[in-house]
């Protein structure tokens, strides 16, 4: 059979819970505090505003421990990189985290929402660069050579990037699945209800039970990395591939 004719679109949301299994931090202590922040406290234009280096330094740290020995892409991030290879351009896949768990298990084409902790942002310019070491408010832009550097991150307020490409593949969308991310939150929310309205089969894959939405078909609960390779699996030898 001609394969890529018969394959299904694909849309796939991840969020935190598939890289809960990579060893990051959450950087909340006890008290779901960071240096007595909330994290939501410190990722918004206000807080970069008001207190710029504790938003450098926040960000600073997420990125050091991203590139820690001990943080590794699962046997998930793994699985969505043999789908896409196996569905190509059928398949997107789009993530609300700002590691690089995905890419590192191979996944090559990424839709990172909500910006991306490797990557540094001209506030003046936008151009943006891939950014391995600390930065704050005195280090030098590449593009004009003022000190402009801004994490490359959707802060609350601000828009998601990649809303219309999303959408776009959305209302095209034949299957929706959302890993490791609550389908009663927004975007996560709005994607499953389009997903829906354009007659895609709607799946579920969450770590607890219990925040399961009824605009999903499927649901499992499990570990992302026990799940979603069965599931990868499974449609890998449906079509074939
Ligand atoms: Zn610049």
């Amino acid at each position: 059979m001609s394969a890529n004719q018969s394959l299904p679109n694909i849309v796939i949301l991840t969020g935190a819970g598939i890289s809960a299994e990579s060893g990051l931090k959450t950087f909340r202590d006890n008290d779901g505090l960071w240096e007595n922040h909330s994290v939501e406290e410190v990722a918004t234009p206000e807080a970069f505003e008001q207190n710029p280096s504790l938003v450098y330094r926040f960000y600073n740290a997420r990125r050091a421990q991203l590139q820690e020995d001990d943080v590794v892409p699962n046997a998930a991030h793994l699985a969505l990189a043999k789908l896409e290879k196996a569905f190509g351009h059928k398949m997107m896949l789009v993530t609300q985290n700002v590691d690089d768990l995905h890419e590192r298990g191979g996944s090559e084409s990424v839709y990172h929402m909500h910006g991306k902790l490797l990557s540094a942002r001209c506030a003046i310019s936008q151009q943006t660069f891939d950014w391995r070491e600390s930065f704050d408010h005195t280090t030098q832009c590449p593009c004009c050579k003022r000190v402009t550097l801004r994490p490359d991150i959707v802060w609350f307020g601000e828009i998601p990037m990649y809303m219309e490409e999303i959408y776009d593949a959305l209302s095209q969308a034949d299957m929706f699945i959302a890993i490791g991310t609550s389908g009663n939150v927004y975007p996560a929310a709005g994607f499953v209800q389009i997903a829906k309205e354009n007659g895609a089969h709607t799946i579920e894959a969450n770590l607890e039970p219990g925040v399961s939405n009824a605009l999903f078909d499927e649901s499992f609960t499990g570990p992302a990395s026990r799940i979603v390779p069965q599931w990868v699996d499974e449609l890998i030898s449906k079509y074939a591939l």
